[in-house]
């Protein structure tokens, strides 16, 4: 094998909020244990964003971590959000934005998730191991459009409000590129998930879904309605290869198969575009465990992995984080959201006994 070049990236560190700094923490902790086992120069800034923000700025993103943002190669982010913000829904500056307007900024349109169970953790998802064994998914979520960014209006009197849902061609067929280039990469099967029996907006998307597919003959495209998807990854998710669908229905689909992998401490996803990518577990900053210590941190660590294969090119790093992932999890290592009583030698650790055995894997 080719020996990979020694290369210098700069790196972004925004840990958030609530369990989002303990998990990244062990993020960067692997980034810099394989930067001295491959000889690479990671060079780390830290930044605010979320509630920590605020609170330090009165910003969500303050114009220091977006400059910043921008003169890194990539960005490890943990997770935005305090229970403050989820009571009163009447606040004006909220953590969220400070991640809608970083991905927006950046022109992350593509959010890319794996998901894929880890043989050692059939036992831990709620989905019976026969349905689960194999399932090898890849999501392809479009992450600024939609009802999010759309107009957004409400009463004076509060008696009613709306969201718009709004797509351009443009933004669907940009995304539908990259899903149909990554689907010739893997089973050259992608299934493009919309409500385009009730939306006007799906009904653009399933069109230029499907005028792009016709520049990959290779690809098998196939169209399925959210509701009936939501259902399919349950009853099978082996018969999905890549799903190409919109923020919303990508939002609430990617959670509930975080099940197929266990637990929402096992996902990890990248945000892309045409510059700087953003790599970030899909959970939040989960209020209930933060500061007990306890928080899984493999997601960070497989974002990670993500980061050094999608944006560093570095495969053969990528390869080496997932494997100590691997290791860990065989030699029976389990934090709590992954602990089941069916691994015999199994021991349970917390965010740092984790990270370290990943370490010590990795090294
Ligand atoms: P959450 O993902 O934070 O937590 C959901 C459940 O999963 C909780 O029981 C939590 O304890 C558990 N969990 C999540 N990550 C875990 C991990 N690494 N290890 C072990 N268990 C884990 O979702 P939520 O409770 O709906 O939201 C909490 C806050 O996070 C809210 O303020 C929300 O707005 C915010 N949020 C942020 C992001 C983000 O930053 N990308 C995403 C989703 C939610």
């Amino acid at each position: 094998m080719a020996k990979q070049e020694k290369v210098r990236k700069r790196i972004l560190v925004i840990g958030g909020d609530g369990i989002g700094p303990e998990v990244t923490r062990w993020g960067r902790r692997v980034l810099e244990a394989v930067a001295e086992k491959y000889g690479h120069e990671f060079i780390f800034e830290e930044g605010l964003m979320g509630h920590a923000a605020i609170e330090a700025t009165g910003d969500p993103l303050p114009e220091d971590t977006l400059s910043k943002a921008r003169q890194s190669d990539a960005i490890l982010f943990g997770a935005i959000g305090h229970p403050k913000y989820d009571q009163d829904p009447g606040l004006k500056v909220r953590p969220e934005q400070g991640l809608l307007r970083i991905r927006k900024e950046l022109g992350l349109y593509a959010n890319l998730r794996p998901i894929k169970l880890f043989d050692e953790l059939l036992a831990a998802s709620s989905i019976k191991p026969e349905v689960l064994q194999g399932a090898d998914i890849l999501f392809f979520r479009e992450l600024t459009g939609d009802v999010y960014f759309g107009e957004k209006k409400k009463a004076e009197d509060g008696s009613w409000a709306s969201d718009l849902m709004i797509y351009h061609a443009y933004e669907v067929e940009r995304i539908a590129r990259r899903a149909f280039e990554a689907a010739r990469q893997r089973r050259k099967t992608l299934c493009s998930v919309d409500k385009a029996n009730v939306l006007e907006s799906s009904r653009l998307w399933r069109a230029t879904v499907q005028r792009i597919a016709a520049d990959y003959p290779d690809v098998t495209c196939t169209h399925m309605f959210v509701d009936n998807a939501a259902m399919q990854l349950i009853r099978d998710p082996r018969q999905f290869d890549v799903i190409l669908t919109a923020n919303l229905f990508g939002d609430i689909l990617t959670d509930e198969a975080s099940q197929i992998a266990g637990s929402m401490g096992m996902l990890a996803s990248a945000s892309i575009g045409d510059g700087t990518g953003l790599y970030e577990p899909i959970h939040g900053s989960a209020p209930d465990i933060a500061g007990k210590g306890i928080a899984n941190p493999l997601a960070s660590i497989l974002s990670v992995a993500l980061m050094l294969q999608i944006g560093f090119q570095m495969q053969e790093e990528a390869e080496a984080v997932v494997r100590a992932v691997d290791q860990t999890l065989k030699a029976g290592y389990r934090t709590v959201d992954i602990a089941d009583k069916h691994t015999p030698n199994h021991m349970m650790v917390g965010t740092d006994g984790m990270g370290q055995q990943i370490i010590r894997f990795l090294s």
